[in-house]
């Protein structure tokens, strides 16, 4: 039998430390999707309003473009099923691909037709801007923003609005 050494105590950690986050991150509870626009869904994991970031799953079951965006923050990004790629690069986010998108780049995300279903772990810094074909602002997201869609959607499946709090830091 291993024999590990005794757990390091509470009183060795330090003072005002906030609690970690611990769940599953594929839900079996599909509310817990909260959906963004059809056959695109966003999975919140932690929302860190200290930091200005989120870690979530983003969900496409449909080929198309995801969206034109920009991240003034770095990104990082764990494909986990499926597929996607940027129409601005030539490569593939491939199942098990990991993905660093530097700040400043503008960059449109789409799914090609033989994708039933893409799943990928993004944590995103700061905020993203959204744009239209023209290049004019149109959208941002932001922690905050994120905070509140939730909040809306588990209020309306009736997971209730604090639900969210689980993720918040
Ligand atoms: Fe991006």
């Amino acid at each position: 039998m291993t024999k590990f050494p005794p757990p390091v105590p509470p009183e060795r950690q330090p003072a005002g430390i906030i609690p970690e986050v611990v769940l599953k991150a594929e839900p079996d509870d599909e509310r817990v999707w909260v959906p963004m626009e059809p056959n695109v869904w966003f999975r919140p994991l932690l929302l860190n309003t200290v930091g200005g970031y989120w870690t979530s799953l983003l969900r496409v079951r449909a080929a198309g473009v995801v969206s034109c965006h920009r991240h003034p923050g770095p990104v990082h990004g764990y494909v986990i099923k499926g597929k996607w790629r940027y129409l601005e690069h030539d490569w593939i986010a491939t199942e098990g691909s990991y993905v660093f998108e530097p700040p400043g780049e503008t960059h449109t995300l789409v799914v090609d037709e033989d994708v039933e279903e893409m799943i990928t772990w993004f944590m995103v810094t700061g905020s993203m801007l959204y744009f239209d074909p023209q290049g004019n602002l149109v959208n941002y997201t932001d922690v905050f923003d994120r905070i509140e869609m939730c909040r809306r959607h588990y209020e309306k499946v009736g997971l209730g609005t604090d639900f969210v709090n689980q993720f918040i830091r």
